[in-house]
């Protein structure tokens, strides 16, 4: 299996998985165009995708959706509820659109298995301020869990935890640095939606997810969906580093921290 990080962060994200002859997305929110263009500079296309698997409806997981539609016959994996509220969007500017989106949907619920070509995967429940937001476990028929992706989530829990532990590589979000969140540009507002329970994870609360995850089996990580504004890839990496030195386990795992819109190979064979 091969990962590729394609974007990150709040201007939006979208990771290619490939196994074999299948290729998924995981989230799609850039538009069609800068989408393509990604996929093509890693000698894919829309074209070459099966299906694409989305985590929640905010935009910068699914900014290319209309498009895709438009463009490809791609089954869209996603929850019931984060599929309700897409069509509900669409359908208040456009009835037979929003009919042309259901019927691509595959609705999925957390802690089932399903399958997607040679890819098999399974959601589970994330904490955060969409009407409902998943994370995946991927792999394939001999081995489900490859790899887990948790990148929406105001909080740790024992359901991600497990998860993630489960998995050998493991793209967690990193979203923000307190400090600069504290004293950077946002309005109080919107740093308090970011730092609630059902917001974004901190670089200190990501390494203490990675910690736990580290303890079980993951091997490989790569820190995502950091903000612009209130981070710095190197504050990720320093709280990451830390929590591996206190598990003494610095030499045994990778780190290292996507590109906000430059395709960042991560998982290379699997
Ligand atoms: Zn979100
Ligand atoms: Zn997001």
């Amino acid at each position: 299996m091969t990962v590729t990080s394609l974007f990150s962060g709040s201007s939006g994200n979208a990771i290619l998985v490939r196994a074999g002859n299948c290729a998924a997305l995981v989230d799609a929110g850039v538009s069609f165009s800068r989408l393509t263009q990604a996929l093509r500079s890693i000698g894919e296309s829309p074209e070459t995708l099966s299906g694409i698997l989305i985590t929640h409806e905010h935009s910068d997981h699914i900014a290319a959706l209309p498009q895709i539609i438009k463009h490809t016959d791609l089954p869209l994996f996603l929850s019931r509820e984060s599929a309700y509220e897409i069509y509900s969007q669409f359908s208040r500017r456009d009835e037979a659109f929003a009919a042309r989106f259901a019927s691509r949907v595959r609705t999925v619920e957390a802690g089932k298995s399903y399958a997607c070509g040679e890819l098999v995967f399974s959601p589970f429940s994330l904490p955060h301020d969409s009407v409902c937001c998943y994370g995946y476990t991927i792999g394939t028929e001999q081995n489900e869990t490859i790899l887990g992706v948790a990148t929406d989530l105001g909080q740790m829990t024992v359901q991600a935890r497990r998860a993630l532990a489960g998995c050998e590589n493991v793209i967690l979000e990193s979203n923000h640095d307190p400090e600069l969140l504290k004293n950077g540009p946002y309005p109080r507002v919107l740093q308090d939606r970011i730092r609630s329970p059902y917001g974004h994870l901190s670089n200190q609360d990501s390494a203490a997810l990675l910690q736990a995850a580290v303890r079980m089996r993951v091997k490989n990580a790569l820190l995502f969906h950091l903000s612009r504004e209130n981070n710095r890839p190197e504050l990720a990496l320093s709280c990451a580093a830390e929590a591996l030195c206190a598990l003494g386990a610095q030499n045994d795992v990778r780190v290292s921290v996507a590109a906000p819109d430059t395709p960042c190979f991560f998982v290379t064979e699997s």
